[in-house]
């Protein structure tokens, strides 16, 4: 049993000069397998050159991030089915998609019509969904209660209580990050109380880096500093976490 980065982003062209020493630290860190995240058209070759790369180690995500979602929306995501039409066999989600109003609120509607397209494209694949939610959580949790039979995880979950039970409840998952690592985080009075059995962990490298590193470049062999963070909130052993986090990991994404 290892780690599984659930949300990294190392593709990305802050990791061109040593992304195999990054996936490397990763390994030697106990992180055997991570889960590669798309943006939008212009990270996908990276993305798929990379997975291709590093087999059994590394594997890609279709999708529309809420922030690329523009005026020219539909032609994207078409492109980006069309790659995952070619490749089908290798994706294990759809992702990342949902609603993100902290950058641009004028979107609004491109950005609910992108995350419908989707989420129907992702039960037609039989595809869990990686969802983004940035000061939107009304209009996503709008969007995704018309999808009863719809799996997913709220990546980088940094919201209440009440919130949390809306995803749990309903079969969902959290992931969690390097915000939970944050003295103004505020997941300390959150994470005590949530459904353990729904609760995967993350990175989003290059991204949110956790403590000590916070403000500096993110890399996935950060994931058990955010596991231990997790084993002192729970009161349990950082390997207890490790099989804990894993295995709802492999449960949602279906994948051994
Ligand atoms: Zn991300």
């Amino acid at each position: 049993m290892s780690w599984i980065d659930t949300h990294t982003h190392i593709y990305l062209p802050e990791f061109a000069d040593d992304v195999e020493t990054v996936i490397r630290h990763a390994q030697d860190a106990e992180v055997g397998k991570m889960y590669l995240p798309n943006v939008d058209q212009s990270t996908l070759d990276d993305m798929m050159q990379l997975c291709e790369r590093y087999p059994n180690t590394l594997y890609p995500m279709a999708g529309l991030h809420p922030c690329s979602v523009k005026s020219d929306w539909q032609e994207a995501l078409s492109h980006i089915q069309s790659v995952y039409e070619a490749n089908k066999a290798s994706f294990i989600a759809i992702g990342e998609i949902g609603i993100d109003l902290y950058w641009d609120k004028s979107t609004l509607a491109i950005q609910e019509a992108a995350l419908h397209q989707q989420i129907q494209w992702a039960l037609t694949e039989n595809l869990p969904i990686v969802i983004h939610v940035r000061e939107a959580f009304d209009e996503t949790f709008a969007v995704v209660d018309q999808y009863r039979e719809v799996q997913g995880v709220f990546h980088c979950f940094t919201g209440s209580i009440e919130q949390a039970e809306w995803i749990t409840s309903r079969g969902m998952y959290l992931g969690i990050g390097g915000v939970s690592t944050f003295k103004n985080g505020g997941m300390d009075s959150v994470l005590p109380y949530v459904d353990k059995s729904r609760v995967i962990v993350e990175t989003d490298a290059p991204y949110l880096a956790p403590v000590p590193h916070r403000g500096k470049r993110n890399e996935p062999a950060y994931i058990p500093i955010i596991g231990q963070r997790l084993a002192s909130l729970w009161n349990m052993d950082i390997n207890e976490v490790m099989t804990l986090t894993t295995t709802n990991a492999q449960k949602l994404f279906r994948h051994g």
